[in-house]
């Protein structure tokens, strides 16, 4: 059965969801400065009481960290009314936080959920969850990111130690971040995916630095919060392994799905707004005496948009109901996630590129937000895995699902499926007592035999 109806007391919290999003969350966007990671700033006393409030908010409504389960402080509502309320704050940079589902610490708090000792979530997911600190996941590495077999960040064993040497990049949150969970080469010698271990590395471990402040193309040289970073010589107890060793992979993959939805449950959010941005652009300029909205090529723009909005949003919903179906895992799971992904990386950067088009030389201007918002489309084709990567993997399990043509035709050439249909339709010929002549079917059943 499907039923696209929302539950009366679910709406009403997604209702109070638009009215706050828009009075007080959405308009911090405007006052502080995104190139300096505010949301994300602890340094910043008034901003984080102001942050603060709105989360008491969110909290006595039942809002907060909706993408965690109840006995982890959220709220186990499941990824379908996760997609309501991602979508619903997505637009926003200070969303995620007010909400506390921020990446990427949403997906940090769901492997520490799964792979943490008992001591290491006292100390590393009680605080995260509460949002009293950061954290940052550092697996990428400046020659590559692509491929997790290229990484050169070691972890040598030294009796109860570890000791980490390397350089990782693109470290989101790094800036902020009290620990990092990085990926480090524990075996070279072992098959490709068995090489890698996690650690929780506290950011004030002797040895831990920022090389460079790195931000997104829109952002000041020198500001932005994705960081390189560099491990010398850090030193940790084994205590600070998360999951076993040699596993590191597998720790990735479980925290991927869910973040990559999350994602993509927000670029719902931010292609609506751009789908609102055109319209009213449309009905406020005029050319040639009339508005630009009377335009069929600014109508196609729109409607197109809105009609890859919505097929998008259904597909969103549909690997939504697959996760709460706990269907996520497996071939076609990773094959549906993998859909999404690419599927969001193409509407994004499309719809994003037609409302900057259409604002025209303001849309270009510094004196809007379009860079931003590019990159942050453009970001979705990159981040968590390239769009090629993805089209890949959905290519190949769709292919495990057919098999090659006998001979040198298509199965579908006519003379080959005439002849099938002549097999398939003779019982029904004899039981009715007639012959494909006599109801004078048009074919030529004789399929000519292949010599070469
Ligand atoms: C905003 C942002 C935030 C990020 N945050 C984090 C973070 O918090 N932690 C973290 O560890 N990383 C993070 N990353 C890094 C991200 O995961 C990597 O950028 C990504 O894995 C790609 O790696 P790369 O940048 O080295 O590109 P490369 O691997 O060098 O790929 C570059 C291009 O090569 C092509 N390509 C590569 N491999 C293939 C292939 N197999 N088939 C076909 N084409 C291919 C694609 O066109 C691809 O775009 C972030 C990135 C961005 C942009």
């Amino acid at each position: 059965m499907v039923d696209f109806s929302i539950e009366p007391a679910f709406q009403a919290k997604l209702d109070w969801m638009e009215g706050f999003v828009r009075e007080k969350v959405y308009p911090l966007e405007y006052l502080y400065d995104y190139d300096k990671d505010a949301p994300y700033d602890i340094t910043n006393a008034g901003l984080r009481k102001i942050i603060r409030h709105l989360q008491k908010e969110v909290k006595a409504q039942g809002m907060w960290a909706a993408h965690l389960p109840e006995h982890l402080g959220g709220q186990g509502f499941g990824a379908v009314k996760l997609t309501y309320i991602n979508e619903r704050f997505g637009f926003t940079g200070f969303g995620p936080v007010v909400f506390g589902c921020q990446g990427p610490d949403s997906g940090n708090s769901e492997i520490l959920a799964m792979f943490a000792t008992d001591e290491q979530r006292e100390r590393f997911l009680a605080p995260l969850l509460t949002q009293d600190v950061f954290s940052c996941y550092a697996m990428t590495e400046p020659q590559g990111g692509s491929d997790p077999t290229n990484f050169r960040t070691t972890a040598v064993r030294d009796g109860d130690d570890w000791v980490l040497n390397g350089d990782k990049w693109f470290a989101s949150s790094a800036n902020n971040a009290a620990f990092l969970i990085v990926m480090a080469v524990t075996d070279p010698d072992a098959p490709p995916h068995g090489r890698a271990t996690m650690f929780i590395v506290p950011t004030d471990t002797p040895g831990f630095e920022v090389v460079r402040h790195i931000g997104l193309f829109c952002d000041r040289r020198g500001e932005g919060g994705h960081p390189w970073i560099r491990l010398t010589d850090v030193r940790i107890p084994d205590s600070q392994r998360l999951g076993p060793v040699g596993e590191g992979f597998k720790v990735a993959q479980s925290r991927l799905g869910g973040g990559r939805l999350h994602h993509a449950q927000r670029t719902v959010g931010r292609v609506k707004q751009m789908i609102d941005m055109m319209g009213e652009r449309a009905l406020s300029r005029s050319s040639y005496g009339e508005t630009i909205a009377t335009r069929q090529a600014v109508q196609m723009d729109i409607a197109n948009s809105y009609v890859e909005y919505c097929q998008f949003r259904l597909l969103v919903l549909h690997v939504a109901w697959m996760f709460d179906q706990q269907l996520e895992h497996g071939r076609e799971g990773r094959k549906m996630i993998s859909a999404v992904k690419a599927a969001m990386a193409k509407i994004a950067q499309e719809v994003t590129l037609r409302a900057l088009h259409l604002h025209g030389s303001i849309g270009l201007s510094s004196e809007m937000h379009f860079g931003r918002h590019l990159a942050i489309a453009l970001h979705e084709g990159v981040a968590d895995g390239v769009t090629e990567i993805h089209l890949a993997n959905v290519a190949k399990v769709l292919l495990r699902g057919y098999k090659a043509a006998e001979g040198h035709f298509p199965t579908d050439t006519l003379f080959k499926r005439k002849a099938w249909a002549a097999e398939r339709i003779a019982p029904l010929l004899a039981e009715v007592g007639t012959t494909l002549e006599e109801s004078r079917a048009d074919m030529d059943h004789l399929q000519p035999a292949e010599k070469f």
